[in-house]
Parts: C-alpha cells; sequence; structure tokens
C-alpha cells in the first residue's frame, strides 16, 4: 500500500490508515510553539509532561521554544477499565520541581474524557502556581465528560483509537511517526 510506504516494515501489517502524517504533526508543532513562546514571554515556564504519550510532543515542542524553559514530568495512572479513563487517578511519579508561583503548562498527548486532566490540574493548583494551562497534540471533543480548559490543541480528532507518535497500544506503536489508526484485527486477541 502506497500510503504507508513510509511506516516501518515492522509494522506496516498492523496500520489502517494515517490521520495525520508526520509533516502536518510538525508543522502545527511550530504553530503551536510560536503561540507559546508569545504568550509566555517574559515569564517563567515549567513544561509538565505527562508520561508516557507526551514524551515526543514534548521533546519537538521544547526544541522549538526560543524561550529558556524548565522541563518536568509526571507519571499517571487511571485505576480500572484501560480503554477509557475512571477519573480516579493515582499519581505514580510526582514532580520533581516545586511550582508556588510558578507558570506551569500541562504537555498532553490527547484529552479524551478529560478525567485525568481534571484532576491533574486540580492537583497541580492546590500548590499555588502563577498560573496552570493545557496543551494537547489531540482532542476528541466528542468523548469530554468534564468542562476542560485546553490552551493549546494540536489537532481535534474523531471518536477513533489512535496511536503513534508517543501514543500506545499495549505500549506498542509509540515510536511511529504520524498518528495512525490500527486495523481491527489488532485489537482482537
Ligand atoms: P482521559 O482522562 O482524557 O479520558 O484520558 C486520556 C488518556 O487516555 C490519554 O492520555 C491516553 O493515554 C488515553 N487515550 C485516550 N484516547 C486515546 C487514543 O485514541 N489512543 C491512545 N493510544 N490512547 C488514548
Ligand atoms: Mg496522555
Ligand atoms: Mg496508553
Amino acid at each position: 500500500m502506497d500510503e504507508l510506504a513510509d511506516i516501518p516494515p515492522g509494522f506496516r501489517d498492523d496500520i489502517e490508515s494515517i490521520l495525520i502524517p508526520e509533516a502536518r504533526l510538525q508543522a502545527r508543532l511550530s504553530e503551536l510553539a510560536a503561540e507559546v513562546d508569545r504568550d509566555y514571554a517574559g515569564r517563567d515556564l515549567l513544561l509538565v509532561g505527562v508520561l508516557k504519550g507526551a514524551i515526543f510532543v514534548m521533546a519537538d515542542l521544547a526544541r522549538r521554544l526560543t524561550l529558556s524553559t524548565a522541563m518536568d514530568f509526571m507519571a499517571v495512572s487511571s485505576y480500572g477499565a484501560s480503554t477509557s479513563s475512571s477519573g480516579v487517578v493515582r499519581i505514580l511519579k510526582d514532580l520533581d520541581t516545586e511550582i508556588e508561583g510558578r507558570d506551569v503548562l500541562i504537555i498532553e498527548d490527547i484529552v479524551d474524557s478529560g478525567l485525568t486532566l481534571d484532576y491533574l490540574t486540580k492537583n497541580l493548583r492546590s500548590r499555588r502556581p502563577a498560573s496552570v494551562e493545557i496543551l494537547s497534540l489531540l482532542t476528541k471533543p466528542s468523548r469530554r465528560e468534564v468542562d476542560l480548559p485546553v490552551k493549546y490543541v494540536g489537532f481535534e480528532v474523531p471518536d477513533v483509537f489512535v496511536v503513534g507518535y508517543g501514543l500506545d497500544f499495549a505500549e506498542r506503536y509509540r515510536s511511529l511517526r504520524d498518528i495512525v489508526t490500527l486495523r481491527p484485527e489488532v485489537y482482537g486477541s
């Protein structure tokens, strides 16, 4: 299949289609970086990446910023079902950084129900930062269960399960450079 020619051979049989190709992702990240640069000029910005899905967004966005930013990571996990969020969030790795008085920008791969980030932003706000905002590469507006302001959005996607560019299925496919959908057989046991 021509469309999948650039997908690494080991992955190709599992991929249904490319939803957002690398070039579009990277071009959008340049636009978002310019916005962040402008909005946070003169401020003390801490980027907080949410592991593991946000690793490539973090890497590619942070390196496009011209501001001097600090970087930290959190790891969180939802209790319960694996394909959707329960809203009960466990912090597996907390920040190494004190955030009181600082401007915090959470970097995410995708906002689905919004429950994970709703919890996370409330948790971070309780530490009295100057501000807490969210940048998410992807959002699925049709799935939202809470009113969650996402200041910077890369792309709106339909209610389909996507992988690649940090997003996984059973810890696989994160290393793909594009956002893709998987063939239905891949989900079957
Ligand atoms: P939320 O709390 O917003 O429902 O959950 C967000 C998390 O669910 C994301 O950080 C991601 O780990 C996972 N998630 C939601 N939708 C997708 C998807 O389409 N593909 C993948 N790989 N993960 C998703
Ligand atoms: Mg995530
Ligand atoms: Mg995952």
